[in-house]
């Protein structure tokens, strides 16, 4: 169903006031410089851990773990996300994402099945070709996060406070754009953990 490159099976940070385990989905199709996951960055690296394999440590963790949260990469970019949604609800989890948004459409199918969405703002929309490599990529992101924050979804934006948001003014842009939208954008430090690698 996903291509997982890593699992923690217990973390108090990954979901605002939960328990959760979190599944590090395989492939990214943006390249930032600063980017902590880099051994999960290929599509085709074949799978570290079946899908089955987190469906049991799931099941023997009901009734210990809140959430379930898919983070990567990018998970969007799988197209099986939203039937994995679909299976961690059903055994009675709440359900959670970290997304940079690059696949607004893919997350708008995916939406419906969430509880929580961590999306993360890199610097405002038209820097993003420059961090990402990607062009359009500050499109995609702008459309995601009208998509997170229109859906109902609880949510949070955040921010890497790296030297490229740094500069400029772009994290203080960043940081309007957010209020602007009644929010308040969460600062996160360049990181600190990578997944672990299955
Ligand atoms: S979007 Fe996230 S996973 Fe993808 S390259 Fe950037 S930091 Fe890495």
């Amino acid at each position: 169903m996903l291509t997982i490159g890593g699992l923690t099976p217990f973390t108090t940070i990954d979901y605002p006031g939960k328990l959760a385990a979190v599944v590090f989905c395989q492939g990214c199709p943006w390249r930032c410089s600063y980017c902590h996951n880099q051994h999960l960055l290929t599509v085709d690296r074949q799978a570290g851990i079946a899908w089955q394999e987190v469906m049991q440590l799931l099941e023997q963790r009901r009734g210990l773990l809140d959430a379930v949260v898919f983070s990567g990469g990018e998970p969007t970019l799988q197209p099986g996300l939203p039937l994995a949604l679909d299976a961690v609800r059903r055994l009675g989890f709440l359900t959670g994402l970290h997304t940079a948004g690059p696949f607004p459409e893919r997350l708008a199918a995916c939406l419906p099945q969430l509880d929580w969405v961590g999306m993360d703002l890199k610097a405002p929309f038209d820097c993003y070709d420059a961090l990402t490599g990607v062009t359009g990529s500050g499109q995609a992101a702008a459309r995601s996060a009208e998509l997170v924050r229109t859906s109902g979804v609880a949510h949070q934006f955040r921010t890497t406070v790296d030297a490229f948001v740094r500069a400029e003014d772009r994290l203080a842009i960043l940081q309007q754009t957010v209020a602007g939208w009644g929010g308040q954008l969460v600062l996160q430090e360049l990181r600190i953990t990578a997944a672990p690698a299955a």
